[in-house]
C-alpha cells in the first residue's frame, strides 16, 4: 500500500492521519512547558489544503532551526500537466515555485517572537541557477515543500500560540500565494517552463551541430560586481561574428541567433580588460541553465565542461599523469602519482587526467590561473633546456591529440603566449568586450613564426589504477562508533567529513553551497556503502551516481526525513570530492 507521496506505508494504521485541529490541542497542551515538549509534535496533520508534517524539532530555541514538509496534491496546487509532464518542466517549475515561497515566508520571518531562532522562517535561497533541491520536489501526486522554522520560546520554555500563528495563520497564507496556481502569474510561470525548455532545446542542437557552446546575441555577460551575480548594467550585449553565426529554432522563443563554438580548440585572445574572462566565466556556468532576465539564459555550454586550474598544494591520489609529466629527477613513477602537495603544473595534469576519467569532453582553460610552465614553453628555452632535461610536455603540445585521440575540446584565454596560434581551431579576439573572429588572419601570420614544437613524446591515453580505499578502515565500514560521520560544509568552497576537509576553492563550478552541502553527503555516503578497499573511484560513483538519477538526492537520507537545504551538484564536482579526499 502506498500513501499519497508514493511512500510504501508499513501499516494501515498509519492511513489514519492526525489532523490540524488534533495539531491545535497538542499545542495547547505543551504551552509553558520546557522545550523538549516540542518534541511530541513530530508526525503528520491534515489540514484543509494540504498535510503538514513536522519532521524534525530542533533541540533548542538556539539550535539550527526545525524541518517541516508539506504536501500539496495537483488537484489542490492545480498546475498545468503540461508544466509538470517532465523532470526539464518540473526542475524548472520547483525552482519557480521556491523562489515564490521565500518571497512569502521571508515577510512573516520572525512575526512569531521569542527567544534565539525562535520564529525564524527559511528555505533554499536560489540564485542565479536553476537546480534541482529538496526544497521542492514534485511527484505524479503532488509537491513536496520543505523548509525550516524556528520553534518560539521565550528563554527555554514554549510559547505555543507563537507557533500556531505560524502554522495556522502564517503558513497557510504563504501555502496559497506561493503553491497554488490560480495565485500566481500564469505568464511568470510559464516563461520560466518555456525557457527550460528551450535551454534543453539548445543543448540538443549543440550536440546536433558538433558545437561545444552557444552564446546568444544579445547575452548579458559581465556581473554587477565580485559579490552579485546580477547582470551589469549598462554593459555591452553580446554579439557574435559573422563566421560563427549560428541560428537556432528553439520551440517556445522560435529563432535565436548565436555564436557556436565549434569542437576543437578554440582561444580568446585579446588586450587585458577587454572582456576574456568575462566570457570564459560565462562558459563555464552555461554547463547549469539561468532565470529569465539573468542575461546568460541562452549562455549554453556542453554540460560536461570542466574550468581546470592550478591548484597549488593539493592532495593527488594515484594519477597517471605521464601524459604531461616524466622522468621526474626523483624517479618518481608519473604513471602512478601520488602527493600530498602538488606543484602548479603537476596539479594541472592530474586535473585534466582525472577531469578525462569524470567524462569532460571540453576544457575550460584560463592562461591567468593556469601553470605556465604547464601550459607552453617557448623556443628560447627549449635551446637551453634540452627535452631531456625538462620532465614536462606542455598543455601546447598536448592538446590537439587530446581532441583527435580522446574527442576532448579546449577553450583557452590566452593573454601572452602566442604558442597556441598554432594549434588553434578557432580564435576569437575580445576587443572592448566585442568578439571578433580573427582566425583566417593569424592562421597567415603563423607561417611567419613557425611553431617550436619538436620531438614530443607519443600520446597514450592515461590509465589511473584509483582504488578508492579511505585509509582509516579498509572493511568498508567507516562509521564512527555506528554513527554517521559529522559533516560540516563551509559556504560553497569547503566541508569537512569526519577529521578531513576538503577545500573546494579551486572547483569553481560549484554554484551553491547547498550543491557542497550535497557533495559532502554523497562522498559520505560513497565511503559508507561503496568503499570496499576493491572498488575504483570511478566504479563507487558510477553506483552513485546511478542512484542519483534514478531518485534524485533523496536516497541520501535513506529511511530518515528529506531536509531542505540541498542542491543537485554535477558528476564533475561528485569526482573532484573524491579525488581531493585524503586517503
Ligand atoms: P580580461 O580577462 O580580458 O582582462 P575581464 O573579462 O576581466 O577582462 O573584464 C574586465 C572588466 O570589464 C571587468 O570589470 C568586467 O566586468 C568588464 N566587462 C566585461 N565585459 C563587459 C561588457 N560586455 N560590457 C561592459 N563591461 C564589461
Ligand atoms: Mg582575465
Amino acid at each position: 500500500m502506498y500513501d499519497a507521496k508514493g511512500h510504501r506505508c508499513l501499516s494501515p494504521r498509519r492511513i489514519i492521519m492526525k489532523t490540524s485541529a488534533d495539531l491545535r490541542n497538542l499545542l495547547n497542551s505543551i504551552h509553558r512547558k520546557s522545550y523538549p515538549a516540542y518534541k511530541s509534535l513530530q508526525g503528520e496533520y491534515a489540514f484543509a489544503d494540504y498535510r503538514l508534517s513536522i519532521d524534525h524539532v530542533q533541540g533548542d530555541p538556539f539550535a539550527s532551526p526545525s524541518s517541516l514538509s508539506l504536501f500539496i496534491r495537483h488537484d489542490k496546487a492545480n498546475f498545468p500537466e503540461a508544466f509538470r509532464k517532465d523532470s526539464i518542466t518540473r526542475t524548472a517549475l520547483a525552482d519557480y515555485l521556491i523562489r515564490q515561497f521565500e518571497k512569502q515566508i521571508s515577510h512573516y520571518s520572525f512575526q512569531a517572537k521569542g527567544s534565539g531562532k525562535s520564529g525564524l522562517l527559511s528555505v533554499s535561497h536560489c540564485g542565479q541557477e536553476v537546480l534541482p533541491r529538496t526544497a521542492l520536489k514534485i511527484t505524479d501526486q503532488g509537491l513536496i515543500a520543505r523548509f525550516h522554522a524556528g520553534f518560539p520560546a521565550n528563554g527555554r520554555t514554549i510559547n505555543a500560540p507563537e507557533l500556531e500563528k505560524i502554522l495556522f495563520q502564517y503558513l497557510p497564507e504563504c501555502v496559497k500565494k506561493a503553491f497554488f496556481y490560480s495565485s500566481l502569474s500564469p505568464r511568470e510561470v510559464k516563461q520560466a517552463i518555456d525557457l527550460a525548455e528551450d535551454q534543453t532545446a539548445i543543448r540538443r542542437e549543440l550536440k546536433a551541430r558538433n558545437l561545444i557552446a552557444f552564446v546568444a546575441d544579445g547575452s548579458i555577460l559581465p556581473r554587477q560586481s565580485g559579490v552579485s551575480q546580477r547582470p551589469m548594467k549598462n554593459s555591452v550585449p553580446f554579439s557574435s561574428p559573422k563566421s560563427l553565426k549560428v541560428t537556432l529554432n528553439l520551440p517556445h522563443r522560435g529563432e535565436l541567433s548565436g555564436m557556436g563554438i565549434p569542437q576543437g580548440i578554440t582561444l580568446i585572445v585579446g588586450g587585458g580588460y577587454h572582456g576574456k574572462s568575462t566570457l570564459l566565466n560565462a562558459l563555464q556556468l552555461g554547463v547549469y541553465n539561468h532565470i529569465a532576465g539573468d542575461g546568460r539564459e541562452y549562455v549554453i555550454t556542453d554540460d560536461t565542461a570542466v574550468k581546470l586550474r592550478s591548484e597549488d598544494g593539493r592532495f593527488i591520489k594515484d594519477v597517471d599523469i605521464s601524459l604531461f609529466i616524466n622522468d621526474l629527477p626523483d624517479k618518481r613513477d608519473t604513471r602512478r602519482f601520488s602527493t600530498e602537495d602538488a606543484s602548479g603544473s603537476t596539479s594541472q595534469a592530474a586535473g585534466i587526467v582525472e577531469s578525462m576519467e569524470a567524462g569532460s569532453r571540453v576544457f575550460l582553460m584560463d592562461e591567468d590561473t593556469s601553470a605556465t610552465n604547464f601550459m607552453v614553453r617557448d623556443a628560447f628555452m627549449q635551446q637551453v633546456i634540452c627535452r631531456e632535461k625538462e620532465p614536462i610536455t606542455p598543455f601546447v603540445e598536448r592538446a590537439k591529440a587530446l581532441h583527435e585521440h580522446a574527442g576532448i575540446s579546449t577553450i583557452l584565454v590566452a593573454g601572452s603566449s602566442g604558442a597556441f596560434f598554432h594549434i588553434a581551431d578557432t580564435i576569437l579576439q575580445m576587443d572592448c568586450y566585442q568578439t571578433r573572429d580573427i582566425t583566417s588572419s593569424v592562421k597567415e601570420l603563423c607561417k611567419e613564426y613557425p611553431p617550436a614544437f619538436q620531438g614530443v613524446p607519443a600520446f597514450t591515453l592515461p590509465r589511473s589504477q584509483r582504488i578508492f580505499a579511505p585509509a582509516k578502515a579498509a572493511s568498508g565500514d567507516r562509521r564512527e562508533h555506528g554513527r554517521p560521520m559529522k559533516t560540516k560544509v563551509r559556504g560553497k568552497d569547503e566541508f569537512s567529513l569526519g577529521h578531513d576537509s576538503i577545500d573546494l576553492r579551486y572547483v569553481e563550478q560549484i554554484a551553491d553551497s547547498e550543491q557542497t552541502a550535497s557533495l559532502a553527503l554523497i562522498l559520505r555516503y560513497g565511503i559508507e556503502h561503496y568503499a570496499d578497499g576493491k572498488r575504483s573511484i570511478r566504479q563507487i560513483i558510477e553506483l552513485l551516481w546511478k542512484q542519483l538519477e534514478d531518485k534524485g538526492l533523496d536516497f541520501l537520507w535513506g529511511n530518515s526525513y528529506v531536509p531542505c537545504g540541498y542542491a543537485m551538484p554535477r558528476l564533475q564536482e561528485i569526482y573532484a570530492c573524491f579525488n581531493r579526499y585524503r586517503r
